[in-house]
């Protein structure tokens, strides 16, 4: 866990080098989303794209690299109370699922 790198934002203002007033949220966005597990850094991204509205999902994706299908995928969960996603824990404990294997997502349609 020592090398976790931070990825650097693609959106256009950032790439361009100029400084520009979300500079700095973008890097902490991808800073923040360096220390999340793979849902948490679903729904965060979901989170902020549902605050940019139209054209956040691609927005977010440039951030944070994430899919955009992935995205929609942290909107879809987020707009269902996360009904049937785990809570805090990444694993129940003593649960007794044997590690490796992957859970089943319901089949998310377009
Ligand atoms: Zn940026």
């Amino acid at each position: 866990m020592a090398d976790i790198t931070i990825r650097s934002c693609q959106c256009s203002n950032c790439q361009a080098g100029h400084d520009h007033a979300d500079r700095q949220l973008h890097h902490q966005i991808n800073l923040l989303l360096s220390r999340l597990n793979e849902q948490q850094r679903r729904w965060f991204a979901a989170l902020e794209s549902n605050k940019i509205g139209y054209g956040g999902d691609t927005l977010l994706s440039l951030i944070t690299g994430l899919h955009v299908d992935t995205i929609r995928r942290g909107r879809e969960e987020l707009d269902a109370e996360l009904d049937g996603r785990p809570t805090d824990r990444i694993r129940n404990p003593g649960a007794g699922r044997p590690p490796g294997k992957k859970k089943t997502r319901p089949p998310w349609r377009t």
